[in-house]
């Protein structure tokens, strides 16, 4: 589609070569597929994750141990494209990178660092972040997960929910309360004591695995804690991260919707006209592609505070409930235009209209994010 306000002017060089390059592979390898996948509940994440390290996609934003060490701005085009394919996809990547290897690469020993970043980096090792429980979602500060000091090992004990790669995973960073507060641990899947069944019969991100963890007795070196960090900003700085993903995935989907809707307005005919030549589809149009103009433009603002240097969590929450909303909108707005064609696999409306629902409750809800704005306005917390 017509990029009518020049928007991708302003990425450069390198970042316009890393959108063509993810929007072939998507193009290639995911859009044939994906309608199959989400229909059948599968995501072949040990066929794509090679080719996905291969790109450099994978923790692309970090320095060394194997990754690109791309700008900021470059790993939210990577988003965006990724997840004009699917968001199960972008969440595969956001998990990988911004959730499991961020926190090793920031918080990690030399030694976790160079056991797990470079396989996962390649794609030859999946992680997973363990943070939410089956009774504490938004609020993480009341986890009932606890690691408890036995010698100089580790025991942990508890439960995860809602966890993305978690079945799939060889490695799960897993938050849990110990005697000196929230740390982190690394745990790798094998480990005696851990389980972790996938959850079926959901109707959004399908094509994504989720799962609960289960901690029963999982006994850990003293190796497996992140040394670099005792606390919620630990897990809520790897939240940051993929957050910003998240700003920019959207995008890519609400442009896949927008194009779908324009491309099925000039073409399906009724009362002996293309239903784009009526007004009020036109309408309809117009306002969704202001829709992912906008929250294009806040993406690449928050991409240009970022490589900066600058970007507050504030800012993200914006962009995170801004961008998500809208393109929630969107979605819904060219399922209207599709008529009945809109409710089918055969067209990827419905599919990220659905997977959307999934985008706007993780990694902080709709209203989570609207108190981290009312906050930032007034001065005053409104969260409990
Ligand atoms: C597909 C999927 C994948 C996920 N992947 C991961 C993952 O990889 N790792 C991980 O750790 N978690 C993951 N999550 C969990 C996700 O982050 C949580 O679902 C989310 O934080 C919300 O928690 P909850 O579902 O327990 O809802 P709750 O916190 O129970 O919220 C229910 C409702 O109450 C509202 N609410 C809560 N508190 C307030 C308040 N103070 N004021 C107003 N309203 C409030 C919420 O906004 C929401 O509307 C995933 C979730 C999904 C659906």
């Amino acid at each position: 589609m017509d990029d009518l306000l020049r928007l991708d002017d302003r990425l450069d060089a390198d970042q316009r070569l890393i959108r063509d390059t993810v929007r072939s592979f998507v193009a290639e390898r995911v859009l044939p597929h994906v309608g199959d996948w989400f229909e059948e509940a599968v995501f072949p994440a040990r066929e794509l994750a090679p080719a996905l390290g291969s790109m450099g996609l994978l923790g692309m934003h970090l320095q060394g141990y194997g990754c690109a060490g791309t700008d900021a701005t470059s790993y939210g085009v990577a988003c965006r494209e990724l997840e004009a394919g699917d968001s199960g996809l972008r969440s595969f990547v956001s998990v990988q990178g911004s959730l499991a290897m961020y926190p090793i690469w920031r918080y990690g020993s030399d030694e976790q660092k160079e056991e797990w970043l470079p396989r996962m980096a390649a794609g030859e090792a999946i992680g997973c972040f363990g943070l939410t429980e089956p009774d504490h979602g938004s609020d993480p500060s009341g986890m009932r997960t606890y690691a408890k000091r036995d010698g100089s090992d580790w025991i942990l004990n508890g439960s995860k929910m809602w966890i993305t790669n978690g079945s799939i995973a060889d490695v799960a960073v897993v938050w849990a309360q110990t005697d000196e507060g929230v740390r982190g641990f690394v745990v790798p899947t094998s480990t005696p004591g851990f389980s972790a069944p996938e959850i079926h019969k959901k109707m959004s991100l399908r094509a994504s695995v989720t799962s609960s963890l289960y901690f029963d007795d999982v006994r850990l070196p003293a190796s497996a804690a992140l040394p670099g960090v005792v606390g919620l900003r630990g897990p809520l700085s790897c939240l940051s991260e993929a957050r910003f993903g998240i700003v920019w995935g959207v995008v890519g989907a609400a442009r896949a919707c927008l194009e779908a809707a324009v491309e099925y307005a000039k073409t399906r005919v009724q009362f002996d006209k293309p239903i784009g030549a009526f007004q009020l589809t036109q309408e309809k149009l117009a306002w969704m592609y202001v829709g992912v103009a906008q929250a294009g433009l806040t993406a690449l603002h928050l991409g240009q505070l970022k490589d900066a240097g600058k970007l507050e969590p504030r800012q993200i929450s914006f962009g995170k409930l801004s961008n998500v909303r809208a393109a929630l909108d969107i979605a819904r707005q060219a399922r209207t235009i599709l008529g009945g064609n809109g409710i089918t696999l055969e067209y990827p409306v419905i599919r990220h209209m659905n997977n959307l629902e999934s985008v706007l409750t993780y990694e902080g809800t709709q209203e989570v994010h609207t108190l981290v704005l009312g906050e930032a306005l007034t001065g005053l917390p409104a969260y409990r």
